[in-house]
């Protein structure tokens, strides 16, 4: 098996710049995990959750739960002065970051991606094994796809 680039550990040590959370409409697929983590976290129920914080993206074959963003595009558990509000319960595309499949497909997209978040190539070294394990929680808990 040819070694991966990331066969030496990664160095990734969040600075809490915001910048993935903010100024920028994206998508933030919730797992089923994620949903039930959430839905104890604010303790309603999940039409009222998805009517309060989510919208329904039509992907092909599948539509999937995305959280919304404010105005202003920062995402909508994003709150100035505090960061994530829902830290503890934040969705695992959000946890599992930068060690996705796209990012991790090659050096070049790992330094692309480096581009526009300052954690990265930055303090802590995340070993080959943790980074696997990483890719393997998102497989094991994809997005959510929903019917309607
Ligand atoms: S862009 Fe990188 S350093 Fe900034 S908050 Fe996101 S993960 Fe952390
Ligand atoms: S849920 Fe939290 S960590 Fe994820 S994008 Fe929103 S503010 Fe950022």
């Amino acid at each position: 098996m040819s070694k991966k680039f990331y066969s030496e550990g990664l160095p990734f040590e969040c600075t809490r710049c915001g910048h993935c959370c903010r100024h920028e409409p994206g998508f933030v697929f919730l797992s089923e995990k994620d949903l039930e983590s959430l839905l104890k976290y604010f303790s309603i129920s999940q039409d009222e959750f998805i009517e309060k914080y989510c919208r329904i993206v039509d992907v092909g074959f599948f539509k999937r739960i995305s959280l919304i963003e404010k105005p202003n595009n920062d995402c909508i558990f994003w709150q100035n002065g505090m960061g994530c509000s829902v830290y503890s319960a934040r969705p695992l595309q959000c946890r599992s970051y930068p060690f996705w499949h796209a990012v991790m497909d090659s050096e070049e997209s790992w330094n692309e991606e480096a581009e526009s978040c300052p954690g990265m190539n930055h303090g802590k070294i995340h070993s080959e094994q943790e980074i696997e394990e990483w890719l393997k929680k998102r497989e094991e808990n994809p997005p959510l796809d929903i019917d309607s």
